[in-house]
C-alpha cells in the first residue's frame, strides 16, 4: 500500500538518526507496531513540538511506499499526556519495561486492537494510580494472553492434575500454602508430585499462581482494585521475568534500570 494514513498511536521509543531525523517507533490503533523516520525532527521543533517522545499518545499521520521499511512521519498531534508517569521515577522505570516488552513481543504491520487498548489503559492506569508493581503484573499477564504465550497455570503441565482444584478443597486452611513448581521451558506448573528429575524449576506458592490467572482474565478497569501481598509480587515477579526472557532469549536492557531502581529499596 502507498498513500497517507492517520491512525492513533503511542510512542514505544525513538532513537536520534543523522543530523537531524528521529527513528520513531509506534503502537498504533490500527496498524499495530510500526517504525518511521521523522525528518528534520531535531531542526524543526515546531513540527513534532516533543510529540515524538517515548510514552506520548498522539494522532499520526504518516506517508507509507510499498516496500519500504520506514514511514515517513508527517504530523503528531497529541491526544493525551500522562504528566505523572514522566515525573516519577519510579513510573517512568516500570512504564519504560513495558514499553520494551510490548515493542519486543510484536511484529510489525500486525494490527490488533487488543494490545492497543491493552497499553493504552496501562498508561492511565499507571499514571493515576499507586498500585504499580500490581498493574505490571497484570500488563505482563494480559499481553501474554492476548498474543498467545501465556503458560499453563492450573493443571500440572506432567500428570495433568488440576493443582488449584486441589487447592480450593483446602480453602479454609490457607496455610502452610502449598508449594507448587514453575518450568519456563514447559510453560506451566508442576504439582509436588512431578518435580522429581526437572531442572530449573523455580518454587511458587499456590496463592501466587491464584493471583496470576486473575490477572490474566481481569478486566482492565479493575485493575486497580487487585492488590498483591509482597511475596506474592515478588514469587510472580521471579517467575513471569524468567518466563519473558526465555521466550525473548535475552534480557530486557530497560530490565536492569528497573532492577537499580527497585534495589534503591524505594520500588513500590
Ligand atoms: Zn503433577
Amino acid at each position: 500500500m502507498t498513500g497517507y494514513f492517520t491512525t492513533e498511536a503511542i510512542v514505544l521509543g525513538s532513537i536520534d538518526y543523522g543530523e537531524s531525523d528521529r527513528i520513531v517507533t509506534f503502537y498504533t490503533l490500527e496498524f499495530g507496531k510500526l517504525k518511521g523516520i521523522a525528518k528534520g525532527a531535531k531542526r524543526s521543533k515546531k513540527r513534532f513540538v516533543n510529540n515524538l517522545e517515548p510514552f506520548s499518545h498522539i494522532r499520526l499521520l504518516f506517508f507509507q511506499k510499498q516496500g519500504r521499511d520506514l514511514v515517513m512521519l508527517e504530523q503528531a498531534d497529541v491526544v493525551g499526556r500522562f504528566d505523572n508517569l514522566l515525573f516519577d521515577i519510579h513510573k517512568l522505570a516500570f512504564g519504560s519495561y513495558c514499553l520494551e516488552l510490548l515493542s519486543e513481543m510484536t511484529p510489525e504491520y500486525q494490527k490488533n486492537e487488543k494490545v492497543f487498548e491493552l497499553l493504552l489503559k496501562f498508561l492511565i492506569m499507571l499514571d493515576r494510580g499507586t498500585n504499580i508493581k500490581t498493574a505490571v503484573r497484570i500488563f505482563e499477564m494480559r499481553l501474554l494472553s492476548i498474543l498467545g504465550y501465556h503458560p499453563h497455570l492450573d493443571v500440572c503441565v506432567v500428570c495433568k492434575n488440576n493443582v488449584m482444584a486441589e487447592a480450593g478443597a483446602h480453602a479454609h486452611a490457607p496455610l502452610p500454602d502449598t508449594k507448587l513448581f514453575f518450568s519456563s521451558a514447559r510453560s506451566g506448573i508442576l504439582c509436588p508430585r512431578c518435580n522429581g528429575r526437572e531442572k530449573s524449576l523455580i518454587p511458587v506458592s499456590q496463592g501466587t499462581i491464584k493471583f496470576l490467572m486473575l490477572a490474566a482474565k481481569s478486566a482492565l478497569d479493575k485493575m486497580d482494585r487487585i492488590a498483591m501481598p509482597d511475596w506474592a509480587a515478588e514469587e510472580s515477579e521471579r517467575i513471569i521475568g524468567d518466563f519473558i526472557r526465555y521466550q525473548l532469549g535475552k534480557e530486557l536492557k530497560s530490565k536492569r534500570f528497573l532492577n537499580k531502581i527497585q534495589a534503591m529499596g524505594e520500588g513500590r
